[in-house]
């Protein structure tokens, strides 16, 4: 998998040991592949750890895309991914069948009622569509956000602590606040944006919102457990 990614000794954003790390990029590379380089934050992490979800980052990937609106440049490129990741198994191709990947995504359809962000609008039954059972995406979610912790704080979450991930499809008005009263802003392109902040003296707690595609909304927070509190 490696090729040449800056290979030295460091201290892993990940699980916090010291080893032989390369540069991880955060968010995951996948998100947007057509992207330049640049513009993501390259952490040093284990490959091992770098690794490790992988297979769900490009599901994750599928899931935010099919979920996003409709013009977005990156989006379209990693809808192409997408694709190619659906006809990847080239029997299926030609017999006009899709692979497991796409269905494992469109099962996961469903009709929700609509409403406005922030605004309690209603818009009728809107087409929604929910993480599958198989896609791993508070995993993905608290990894990105880790990231950023340590890309901005400098801290890294030790594993013992709290870590609450999920995507927001309603309920804005409660987090518009927090949203507000971060400190920490990012953009990456159109494709990823972020807010967050550290807790006061705590600086291993803090809240992140993660903004994939100008339509998708997640957030993750760090919480030190009960027990050392
Ligand atoms: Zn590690």
């Amino acid at each position: 998998m490696t090729k040449g990614k800056n290979k030295r000794r460091g201290i892993c954003y990940l699980c916090g040991k010291e080893g032989i790390v390369t540069d991880d990029h955060v968010p995951p590379q996948c998100l947007a592949p057509q992207a330049d380089n640049s513009i993501f934050y390259k952490l040093p992490a284990h490959e091992r750890c770098n690794n490790a979800l992988s297979v769900h980052e490009s599901r994750f990937r599928d899931f935010v895309v099919a979920a996003s609106n409709n013009g977005v440049p990156e989006a379209e490129d990693a809808f192409e991914n997408m694709q190619t990741n659906f006809r990847r198994y080239g029997n299926e191709e030609r017999s006009g069948f899709l692979n497991r990947d796409f269905f494992r995504l469109f099962e996961n359809i469903e009709l929700r009622e609509g409403y406005s962000p922030g605004g309690g609008i209603y818009l009728g039954p809107v087409i929604g569509i929910r993480p599958s059972e198989d896609l791993d995406y508070k995993s993905v979610l608290i990894k990105i956000a880790r990231g950023l912790h340590f890309y901005h704080c400098l801290q890294i979450i030790p594993d013992n602590y709290d870590m609450v991930a999920d995507f927001v499809f309603s309920d804005f008005e409660r987090h518009v606040g927090y949203i507000q009263r971060s400190n920490v802003a990012g953009q990456m392109g159109d494709f990823f944006a972020y807010k967050g902040t550290r807790i006061k003296d705590e600086p291993k707690c803090g809240i992140w919102y993660l903004y994939f595609y100008r339509s998708v909304l997640a957030t993750v927070v760090f919480i030190k457990p009960k027990e050392l509190r």
